[in-house]
């Protein structure tokens, strides 16, 4: 009668547990209105469409001084590096990942783990450009992430346990994935890393569920896309184009462009958003011509993988300038009539808006201070490149560095991964941007599987004595930089802003910082131990707003950065969440 009882017992709270689990799975619909719902994040982005942009306005300008840290939770181990994560959060619980493809579930209210999952990963994994990992997608009960290996990998939401894992491409030849995947109507969409290692840059679409292959796009002109219908590819593959129109020989075959930040998505116009990475190898003698569709902005279709329309931002890119940044949709009113629109930064110096119908240039204009290489844009918004502002064909020169020439902005870009946002009260973009240009030249270089492939040597220079990142507030309807932050260090965290009239971003020098949206004034810092290069989100529960954003110093700037590399040096590696709110008296302070 007694065990009777406790098995009746056990059988009802096992039912309630699977209803209430069944209640909170995140449903395309969670997804598509992920800007609107201010009790959750789950996309990357805040929102499809990567505005990040919050209507939140618990937090404001006038209160912001009283933000609290709440909790602080530690992602352990020896393993740190740079923490450029953006956590998501869905009924209490916040996602999080970091270095070397760690993912974590933690109860957002305490900070207490809940569960913790580390890929296995081999010895030999090429990432370019650090260790790091840029968030999750969730759909249904799952968390799902890229690795370092090239592998999707799906957990189940409140274990942590694998529920599936697929390899994407051959990490042996220099793939990587290190963006968040999206999800669009039941479909997880991802790209690639490698572009460093001639690989050749895919986006493709898989089934949540089971991690079957959808669609498949290689991004590099010449390669064909397939639809797969039971695991098989069908026959009448879609085009990605002619072979040999754009580049020479067989080098379409290593050409890089890869998709290696993820996407965005409009709902509007059923189109992703990706962008690609440098034509490989950088050495731009080697291989004459546009390079389609390397250092480009595509236009795809989800369903099928085909590509609507493509901008490059950089034809024949020989600076690894990539042109993989996000494209934010965005709609603005041009003499009563409503424009939709699409923006981004490039690496490239120059920000550029888009018709995201048919992706005509509308205008461009350049965001940083000075760009060597390029005079401007054409009607069309190709560059109008300067004489001398390639580096010189080492075939035709003698000696060490030959044909060496000083580009600004550097090849780590007026702006780079991190992103900006959108705010829909100002109608301005918070670019997270860099002052710093680069001596680069070309060498000799053959393509070897898994070996690293540019054929060029470089050295990054501050451009100013006393600041290299800049915080910039532009108006993308005229091109007016109308506020201005400067910073000692590189920026190399992304932006958020709400309707509270705030931005948010973080600093090398360990700093979360919140600035006034309209005149750029700084009206917050904390400092959280280590470099912030991750992306702060925000949300609400139990009727407060709450902030968290990672920390943890690395990326590409120790890596890579040259002379930049002595301003950072002594900054301390770290791996942490940190999440803050006003204290309960101080909400309504002014
Ligand atoms: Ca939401
Ligand atoms: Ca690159």
């Amino acid at each position: 009668m007694r065990s009777n009882r406790i098995a009746m017992k056990f059988s009802v709270s096992a039912l309630a547990l699977a209803v209430s689990l069944g209640a909170h799975a995140v449903t395309d619909e969670d997804i598509l209105n992920d800007q609107a719902t201010t009790d959750d994040v789950v996309t990357n982005g805040m929102g499809l469409n990567g505005q990040r942009f919050s209507p939140l306005s618990t937090l404001n300008s006038s209160n912001v001084e009283n933000l609290q840290p709440v909790w602080a939770f530690a992602f352990g181990g020896e393993k740190m590096r740079g923490q450029e994560s953006q956590p998501m959060i869905k009924d209490g619980v916040m996602y999080v990942t970091a270095s070397y493809s760690r993912v974590y579930a933690v109860d957002a209210m305490t900070g207490e783990e809940i569960w913790q999952y580390d890929a296995r990963l081999p010895d030999g994994i090429m990432p370019c450009c650090d260790v790091i990992n840029r968030g999750v997608a969730l759909y249904d009960d799952k968390v799902i992430f890229g690795t370092l290996d090239a592998k999707l990998v799906a957990l189940n939401k409140d274990t942590g346990k694998v529920v599936w894992i697929k390899k994407v491409a051959d990490y042996q030849a220099g793939y990587s994935i290190t963006a968040a995947p999206i999800i669009v109507n039941g479909k997880l969409i991802t790209g690639v890393s490698g572009g460093e290692f001639g690989i050749v840059g895919k986006v493709e679409a898989y089934d949540p569920n089971t991690g079957e292959i959808l669609w498949t796009r290689p991004t590099v002109e010449g390669h064909m896309g397939y639809v797969y219908r039971d695991g098989e590819a069908v026959e009448n593959g879609i085009s990605g184009g002619q072979a040999g129109l754009t580049w020479p020989g067989d080098m379409w075959q290593t050409g890089g462009a890869a998709p290696w930040l993820g996407g965005t998505y409009d709902a509007s116009t059923d189109t992703l958003f990706f962008g690609t990475g440098n034509p490989a190898p950088w050495n731009s003698h080697l291989r004459p011509g546009d390079n389609l569709f390397s250092s480009s902005r595509l236009a795809i279709d989800p369903n099928d993988g085909s590509i609507k329309w493509h901008f490059q931002t950089t034809p024949h890119d020989g600076w690894d300038y990539d042109g993989v940044n996000e494209v934010i949709s965005f709609d603005y009113e041009d003499d009563g009539e409503m424009v939709r629109a699409a923006a981004t930064a490039d690496r490239n110096g120059f920000f550029y808006v888009l018709n995201r119908e048919n992706g005509d240039f509308i205008r461009g204009f350049p965001f940083v201070d000075e760009i060597s290489w390029a005079s401007g844009l054409d009607e069309d918004g190709r560059p109008i490149y300067t004489e001398d502002g390639r580096p010189g064909n080492p075939a035709e020169l003698s000696g060490e560095q030959a044909g060496s020439v000083v580009a600004r902005p550097a090849f780590l870009g007026g702006k780079n991964w991190m992103p900006m946002a959108y705010s829909q009260d100002t109608g301005l973009f918070y670019v997270p941007s860099n002052e710093w240009s680069m001596d680069i030249w070309n060498e000799a270089v053959s393509y070897k599987q898994g070996a690293a492939y540019l054929g060029a040597g470089f050295t990054i220079k501050p451009a100013n004595e006393d600041f290299i990142g800049v915080l910039r507030a532009m108006d993308p309807r005229t091109g007016e930089e109308v506020w201005r932050y400067e910073n000692t260090a590189p920026l190399w965290g992304g932006v958020m802003t709400t309707a509270g009239n705030l931005v948010f971003t973080g600093t090398p020098e360990g700093y979360l910082k919140a600035f006034d949206a309209r005149t750029g004034e700084e009206l917050y810092r904390f400092n959280t131990g280590s470099g912030v290069v991750g992306t702060p989100v925000t949300w609400e529960m139990n009727g407060e707003q709450y902030v968290s954003v990672a920390s943890g110093w690395g990326g590409a700037v120790p890596l890579w950065g040259g002379e930049v590399a002595r301003v950072v040096k002594d900054f301390n590696q770290g791996g942490m969440v940190w999440t803050f709110k006003l204290p309960s008296d101080r909400v309504a302070s002014n």
